[in-house]
């Protein structure tokens, strides 16, 4: 019959599927090097994804299985002559690399020729698996005595992957991302579907980690797309370096990365988002990105703990919008799904109305009452608000733009960078006057969730409190930014509409 494969492939085929028949310490059968032969060579399709989907599972891959395999993928005709030819094939390599090199050549031409002799009549079942076993037993023994046929296949298969074997290739690239070396999309799902497994079965648990660079655009915009691309690079070196044997980092897309931490709990995966954050941020760039004055860059994350009932793409979700709610609140911090209050219902949240005016913090405080927030309290200026929340908790905070001392901007910034562990995340909403798209933005990067200009009509103050509470994706404002680093009250360059001195460090949280 026409073999499917030219000479050389068929060859390098044949010794792979011995050499991992032999690793897996299988005994050879023509039904397993069937299978195995196959692997090597791709074809069919179906059945190197089963094999390839068992190799992850843990206990998948086991003689039953790929029995299993075989009865499923071959029904007998055809087998037997590709079996033939594959054979054929590894009796050429080891022909050569024997006549060549082996010390030992008499004996094992001989043995070689009997089996040769075998497959060229037509050789039935009982005498293909004799010959195999033969074939198997000189073939490991040359491995073992022979370090020549060792580099000669390992020659040999180089050259294969040389010649850009269109399976290998394939299978390579549709897991692995070219830019950074880490795994792609498809290898994560893949990864999370074992962690599934993982839980269900033994009930280990995994923590997700979503990141996603920050304004990762104006890198892009400001020093170009090659800058860009070595910062991608140096970032998959980094999570390489933090993650441990347990854990497997890859690129979820473009400026996104996804850590899989299995065994982890949420709280330790928080506390391990922490630290590749802090790495994130001092990493060094490389030479190209300094001299074109880009120094550092960070990223926000979200944390989620993959937990008893849900799909994959559910746990995906939840990360997401923990990572979302990181943006929201300020990036270059980490949020665990957690924190996050959306399973609270409106009638069961606290707000904090900060505002100097006492008419606007009635009006306010009413409003919020009528939309039905049942715990509302007020701060008439930013340090009573910093006072009362070093007291008590609340789950978000209704903020004016413009106060005397300590205004809606600075309070944001406080409270983002840890004047209080607690409140570090809370979602906070920023009411002002002042129409300028500046004073939007500044509010943004200090960390506000939403931005609402006065006067402010119910549906819309509504609208924003919800968004705010329960919608941490859609509600993510983008627009032109201007350069990587944060413009925030923190730079002493900026000059936004309210700057009233800088700030020097967040004041040490209440005893
Ligand atoms: P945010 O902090 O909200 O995440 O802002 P961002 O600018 O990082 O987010 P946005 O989604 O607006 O932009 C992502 C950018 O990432 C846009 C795209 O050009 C860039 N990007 C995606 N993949 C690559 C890549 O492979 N190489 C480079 N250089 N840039 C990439
Ligand atoms: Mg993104
Ligand atoms: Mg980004």
């Amino acid at each position: 019959m026409p073999s499917p494969f030219d000479k050389t492939k068929a060859r390098k085929f044949a010794t792979q599927a011995v050499e991992n028949i032999n690793a897996m310490e299988f005994t050879a059968t023509p039904e397993l090097f069937t299978v195995f032969f196959s692997f090597a060579s791709g074809a069919p399709k179906g059945l190197k994804d089963e094999l390839d989907d068992a190799f992850f599972k843990p206990g998948g891959f086991s003689e039953d299985f790929c029995y299993q395999l075989y009865e499923k993928y071959f029904t007998g005709a055809d087998d037997a002559a590709m079996l033939v030819q594959a054979l054929g094939s590894i009796l050429e390599t080891m022909g050569t690399v024997v006549n060549q090199q082996d010390a030992s050549a008499a004996a094992r031409t001989g043995a070689l020729r009997r089996i040769q002799s075998t497959l060229g009549q037509n050789p039935n079942a009982e005498q293909l698996r004799r010959a195999i076993l033969q074939l198997n037993e000189q073939f490991s023994k040359a491995l073992e005595e022979n370090a020549a046929l060792k580099d000669s296949l390992a020659s040999a298969n180089s050259q294969i992957t040389e010649l850009n074997d269109p399976v290998e290739v394939a299978t390579r690239s549709s897991l692995t991302d070219p830019l950074t070396g880490l795994g792609n999309r498809a290898a994560f799902d893949r990864r999370i579907r074992e962690a599934r497994q993982l839980m269900e079965r033994s009930s280990i648990p995994t923590t997700l980690v979503l990141l996603d660079i920050d304004h990762f655009k104006s890198v892009n915009d400001t020093y170009g797309h090659a800058i860009g691309d070595e910062v991608l690079k140096v970032l998959a070196q980094t999570l390489e370096t933090h993650a441990r044997d347990s854990d497997y980092v890859a690129r979820y897309g473009g400026e996104e990365f996804a850590a899989v931490l299995l065994g982890t709990q949420l709280i330790e995966g928080r506390r391990m988002a922490e630290r590749l954050r802090e790495a994130i941020a001092v990493m060094d760039l490389g030479e190209k990105a300094r001299a074109a004055g880009l120094k550092s860059v960070t990223a926000s994350f979200g944390v989620a703990e993959i937990a008893g009932t849900g799909t994959g793409q559910s746990w995906i979700e939840l990360t997401d919008k923990a990572l979302y709610r990181a943006k929201a609140n300020g990036r270059n911090r980490v949020v665990s799904n957690s924190e996050l209050t959306e399973t609270k219902n409106i009638e069961e949240i606290s707000v904090m109305v900060v505002e100097d005016d006492r008419i606007s913090a009635q009006l306010t405080e009413a409003m919020l009452r009528k939309i039905g927030v049942k715990d509302v309290c007020v701060a008439a200026n930013g340090s009573d608000a910093l006072d009362l929340l070093a007291q008590r908790s609340v789950d978000c905070v209704v903020c004016d733009g413009v106060m005397p001392t300590i205004d809606g901007l600075e309070f944001t910034i406080r409270v983002r960078t840890g004047f209080a562990q607690s409140a570090t995340n809370m979602p906070i909403m920023l009411l002002t006057a002042r129409q300028e798209e500046t004073w939007a933005n500044a509010a943004r990067d200090a960390g506000a969730n939403e931005f609402v200009n006065k006067p402010v009509s119910l549906e819309r103050l509504e609208g924003a409190l919800r968004a705010m509470l329960f919608e941490p994706r859609k509600f993510i404002k983008s627009r032109g930014y201007v350069g990587p680093d944060r413009r925030t009250f923190e730079d002493p360059n900026y000059s936004g509409p309210e700057r009233r001195g800088a700030i020097t460090s967040p004041p040490a949280p209440a005893a």
